[in-house]
Order: C-alpha cells, then structure tokens, then sequence
C-alpha cells in the first residue's frame, strides 16, 4: 500500500530559510508524542505519524528544515523518508 495522504507538496509555499525545530516544537502536533512513531519500520506504518502531521500548523517550517538539512531519516512535515527523497530531487 503506498501512502500519499497529502496533496503533493507546494515547495514555493516553503519557508525559504527554516528555523531550527528549538523554534517551534512546542507548537507542533507532535509535540509530546513518543518520537518512535515518526520512526516507523516501513513507509506502511507511517500513517499515525502522518495523521499528526496533517494537522500541524508549522508543517511547512518542519519539512522546509528537514530538506534544508537533508533529513534522511522519519517522517517530518508530513512525508515519509520516501517522499521527502523524491521532493528533494525536485528542489535539487
Ligand atoms: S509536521 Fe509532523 S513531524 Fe513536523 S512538527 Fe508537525 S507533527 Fe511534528
């Protein structure tokens, strides 16, 4: 089962310079959750972490700092590790 809960991401509505998450954690949906479910084994398993994400109000600042910094692994701003490859091959 792929997992494409979201709408494709609008890189042009991305924060061009992200802060830190030291900036904005305590706003986050997840803040306070077990970081093991941002972790998941398998991209099939990433949907608790989505359902989070898809009602986070700084999930643009969150995937900006993930593909500023080349996050490789967990779910940040509402993609998987998968996704989040394929959109930095866009921004590339
Ligand atoms: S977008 Fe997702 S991973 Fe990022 S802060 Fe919000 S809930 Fe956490």
């Amino acid at each position: 089962m792929r997992i494409e809960r979201f709408p494709d991401v609008d890189l042009n509505a991305l924060p061009p310079d992200p802060t830190p998450p030291d900036f904005w954690q305590d706003r986050a949906a997840c803040f306070g959750v077990d970081p093991d479910v941002f972790f998941p084994i398998s991209e099939e398993e990433a949907g608790p972490a989505l359902m989070f994400c898809g009602v986070c109000q700084i999930r643009e600042e969150c995937l900006a700092w993930a593909l500023k910094n080349g996050e490789r692994y967990g779910v940040w701003g509402g993609l998987t590790e998968q996704r989040r490859r394929r959109v930095a091959r866009r921004v590339a």
